[in-house]
């Protein structure tokens, strides 16, 4: 670590320190691949991927919400030094689109003039879902794809043939440590559809707070509920309030989930007003507590499948 730095921005950094796994091999950055980011999921993904020959900085460390971001002045440079830069793309990482008058990647390669071609958005070729419940978002695209591991089998193959390309001479590197990560995902989709189908029908209803699930909803078969449809300034307004009372009552899930990141206060006004209990955290938008993007996959199914098992202890008439 340079031990030049601003003090503001060491304290900054230190925050961070327990998050950054990979931080402690700066002197043999030698020859590796110097790749950058955006946020935990991308970037572990170019980790597995890149395996020992690519050196990843993550931007935004876990506990954040990718959709904004003010770059630090370390994000600047290692942006500008960066052989190849990550990021999700559509409007995930700003969720009004993808330009860079909304886009904070975008923002921040135009700002040090990056070369396009060493950027590389890891969406590139999902299938893209919509939203719309409300007139504001009509139109808009669901940035949240990675819930399902069929969009991870994506990326991971993205992030390889990126790999490939910026260093070509480690090709069999990437597409060896690649193939290894797609059959950890293939697994694990056949656990999801598997898992997931086994529960009653009745119970297949997911309901949380930021709409981030539609992708693992629309590929496994659940029933999706939520209180609001994207993060941004609206969350948990009393109209969104008053719309997922009336889906749970409806729907009568044997459970609803938090999200890791978000307040917990629209989640408890909709648990007390159904009498149905939140049984656990997703996480979304951010690896969170899991060491990976695979163990984050393990967690939301694990959490799930425990959460909608029983008919629950629901207290709805
Ligand atoms: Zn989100």
């Amino acid at each position: 670590m340079n031990v030049h730095l601003p003090m503001r921005y060491l304290r900054l950094s230190l925050m961070g320190l327990t998050l950054i796994a990979s931080a402690g091999h700066a002197a043999a950055n030698e020859g590796k691949v110097q790749a950058v980011g955006s946020f935990t999921i991308v970037s572990d993904i170019v980790e597995q991927v890149g395996g020992d020959r690519v050196d990843v900085y993550n931007i935004i460390k876990s506990g954040n919400d990718p959709h904004e971001w003010d770059p630090s002045p370390r994000d600047t440079k290692k942006t500008a030094d960066a052989d190849a830069v990550f990021y999700f793309g559509w409007n995930l990482e700003g969720i009004e689109g993808d330009s860079a008058r909304y886009n904070w990647v975008r923002k921040l390669l135009r700002s040090v003039d990056k070369d396009p071609d060493a950027v590389f958005t890891l969406s590139d070729g999902i299938e893209q879902k919509k939203i719309g419940i409300v007139e504001k978002n009509k139109g808009k695209v669901n940035p949240h794809a990675f819930t399902s591991p069929r969009a991870g089998l994506i990326m991971t193959r993205n992030a390889r043939d990126a790999l490939i390309q910026v260093d070509p001479e480690h090709a069999e590197d990437y597409k060896a440590n690649a193939a290894a990560l797609s059959d950890e995902l293939k697994s694990l989709d056949q656990a999801y559809q598997r898992e997931l189908q086994a529960l009653p029908e009745e119970n297949r209803v997911l309901f949380t707070g930021e709409r981030a699930f539609q992708y693992l909803a629309e590929d496994y078969g659940l029933e999706e509920g939520f209180i609001w449809e994207i993060d941004g300034s609206d969350e948990g307004t009393p109209a969104q309030i008053k719309r997922a009372i009336r889906f749970v009552k409806e729907h009568n899930p044997p459970s609803l989930f938090y999200e890791y990141n978000d307040d917990e206060r629209p989640m408890n006004t909709v648990a007390d007003a159904t009498g149905v209990e939140v049984s656990g955290t997703l996480i979304s938008d951010d690896i969170g507590e899991a060491d990976s993007y695979v163990d984050y996959l393990k967690h939301n199914l694990e959490t799930i499948v425990d959460g909608l098992s029983s008919s629950g202890s629901s207290s709805v008439e």
